[in-house]
């Protein structure tokens, strides 16, 4: 559920990778503790995408070449929990850098699959993933992946959020809906067109 060891945090580039197409606004998005279904999601708009280039330019992303998060950003986009120090520093470097955050699915508005080891303790669950459950082999990662927080947080328990987008994943329509009110300048009403679970 981790983000792949090899996925740097988002560092602030001193200028915006690109330049924002006039009329467009910018958008950043990245995955946290998750299982990237939210980003799939994403994609599956499928001809809507078209449409949205029209109206979004998206400055850093899994899903594009950018590796800079630029200074300013109009709308980031996160998907999945809190789980470790990566989560934590991606978290607050898109608050820092943009104007409006979006919760997207549950794993990020409520915690929900990664979450479900707070009940039992850290060090228990380390042992449990990396030594009772191998066959070849066992042992605790010293150096490559991120140090685990003691508990996994929702994103809004870390940083202010200004959109909650639930589902699991939520669906595209649901995510077409709050990209086009937000783009329209209004804000949107995500539980009108989604819910926890769906
Ligand atoms: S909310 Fe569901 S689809 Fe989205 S990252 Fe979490 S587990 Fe995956």
């Amino acid at each position: 559920m981790n983000s792949p060891a090899t996925t740097a945090a988002p560092t602030a580039a001193a200028q915006p990778a690109t330049p924002p197409a006039p009329g467009k606004i910018t958008v950043a998005t990245t995955w946290l503790d998750g299982c990237s279904g939210c980003h799939m999601s994403f994609l599956d708009m499928d001809e809507r995408l078209v449409d949205l280039a029209d109206r979004i330019h998206i400055v850093y992303s899994p899903l594009v070449d950018a590796k800079d998060l630029p200074e300013q950003v109009d709308l980031g986009i996160l998907e999945g929990s809190v789980s470790n120090e990566e989560d934590l520093h991606k978290v607050k470097a898109f608050r820092k850098h943009c104007k409006l955050l979006v919760s997207l699915g549950d794993c990020a508005v409520n915690g929900n699959v990664p979450a479900m080891r707070n009940p039992f303790k850290l060090d228990a669950v380390i042992e449990r993933a990396y030594r009772e459950n191998v066959d070849h082999n066992p042992q605790i990662p010293t150096e490559g992946v991120p140090r685990l927080l003691k508990t996994v947080l929702p994103l809004h328990a870390v940083v202010p959020v200004d959109v909650f987008i639930p589902g699991c994943p939520p669906c595209a329509d649901a995510i077409f809906y709050v990209l086009s009110e937000l783009i329209a300048g209004r804000t949107p009403d995500p539980i009108t067109v989604t819910r926890f679970g769906a």
